[in-house]
């Protein structure tokens, strides 16, 4: 910049640099499309697979590198790409280790836009999708074929809370080759370290925990190979996936309150899922830490703690508006999909839209299921609205 310089051009090429030295507990956020290059040698040496040196906002700013690295120790991995939902990332880990005439196996209970995805993209690029009973490995097994190249697993699955047989399913999936990939959303690196059950893969929606405020989406995918974790970054490259250093810093603020969250939220889980579970107008309490739970002994085996998250089956003889009424007299349990933030949540979902009808009869459900994912609220006063909104169901 000279003296001379135009106006415009002093207020862009503005010399005052401040000085080094500042710190704080929080990082600073980082925003950028364009990554400043000292010189054309270093621009000509830029690489957007390491960590070494920044190349464009895409690939990576010092705030979303510092959230991946984050990531990447919650999950007990070694490398992370950040995309901007938790649905992102599984369709990144599709879309990367499947090609044209592979198969791809997901749990009959997975996260329903997982199959959708399944069923209406990767179908069109000729992957086909088998689906197998988490809870039977011998069945997974069996349904693992020459073309099966990827295994979801879901550790609880998807609303109706069974948790797999994640030991038989790895086995089953390693002994054919076939790559695991799990779903650790509800585990948050917390309460399922899933790397240790012997998984390539462990993807997270980091929407939920890992923010713990409602108000970012976000994923993760972690591995602990690292040619694995080339293809991926690749796949993330050529598809132009990328977060926000605001959103990364959101996420930044949560890690540090994240294990304490997860633990007043499970444990008000426990708490009012067992207090349910005593109610006469509850059929069943579907909760994998509690006993008779679908898959409890492998929650045992795996889990330590669960997550804020439970469904109920309220019995069979009441009508879907009574169950409806029910839902909608919740005072302090708001209506809303996602779950892990500071609000109480509850929806209701038709078994029949959740399931194929020979599962469900497999699996013993029958009622209305409501699901509800604890927020932080004094776990009294949900039990207090939780009653009142009960007595509908007597009228
Ligand atoms: C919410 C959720 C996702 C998707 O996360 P988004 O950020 O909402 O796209 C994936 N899997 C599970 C189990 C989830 O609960």
């Amino acid at each position: 910049m000279s003296k001379s310089d135009a106006l415009p051009t002093q207020l862009i090429h503005h010399p005052y640099r401040p000085p080094g030295g500042f710190e704080a507990p929080q990082p600073a956020v980082h925003k950028a499309s364009t990554v400043i290059f000292r010189d054309v040698a270093a621009m000509r040496a830029r690489d957007w697979r390491s960590k070494a040196g920044y190349t464009y906002g895409l690939h990576g700013t010092p705030t979303t590198f510092l959230l991946e690295e984050h990531i990447a120790t919650l999950e007990g991995g070694t490398a992370c790409v950040l995309v901007p939902s938790g649905l992102a990332a599984i369709a990144l880990v599709d879309q990367a280790l499947l090609s044209q005439g592979d198969e791809l196996l997901l749990p009959d209970n997975v996260y329903g836009p997982s199959a959708a995805f399944a069923r209406h993209e990767l179908a069109r690029w000729g992957v086909t999708c088998r689906s197998y009973d988490p809870l039977d490995a011998a069945s997974a097994a069996a349904a693992i074929g020459p073309k099966t190249r990827l295994m979801w697993i879901e550790p609880p699955g998807s609303v109706t809370m069974e948790f797999p047989d994640l030991t038989g399913l790895v086995a089953a999936a390693r002994n054919r080759g076939v790559l695991t990939a799990v779903d650790n959303t509800w585990g948050a690196g917390i309460a399922l370290r899933a790397f240790d059950a012997g998984v390539d893969i462990v993807m997270q929606a980091l929407t939920k925990y890992p923010s713990g405020g409602g108000d970012v989406l976000m994923g993760s995918v972690v591995t602990r190979d690292a040619a694995l974790h080339q293809r991926l970054k690749q796949a993330h490259m050529h598809l132009g996936l990328g977060v926000a250093g605001n959103d990364a810093e959101a996420i930044l603020r949560g890690l540090p309150s994240l294990a304490l969250r997860y633990a007043a939220q499970g444990d008000a889980g426990v708490v009012l899922a067992r207090w349910l579970a005593g109610r006469p107008e509850v059929a069943r309490v579907l909760h994998p830490a509690l006993e008779g739970s679908p898959g409890h002994a492998h929650w045992r085996a795996h889990a330590q703690g669960a997550a804020g998250l439970f469904s109920v089956l309220l019995d069979e003889r009441f009508s879907p508006a009574q169950v409806d009424a029910f839902v909608d007299s919740l005072r302090l349990f708001r209506i809303g999909y996602s779950w892990a933030g500071p609000r109480s949540l509850v929806v209701p979902y038709e078994l029949a839209s959740l399931r194929e009808p020979a599962v469900l009869a497999r699996q013993g459900l029958r009622g209305h299921l409501v699901r509800f994912s604890l927020g932080l609220e004094a776990v009294a006063d949900l039990q207090a609205d939780l009653a009142q909104a009960l007595e509908t169901l007597r009228a």
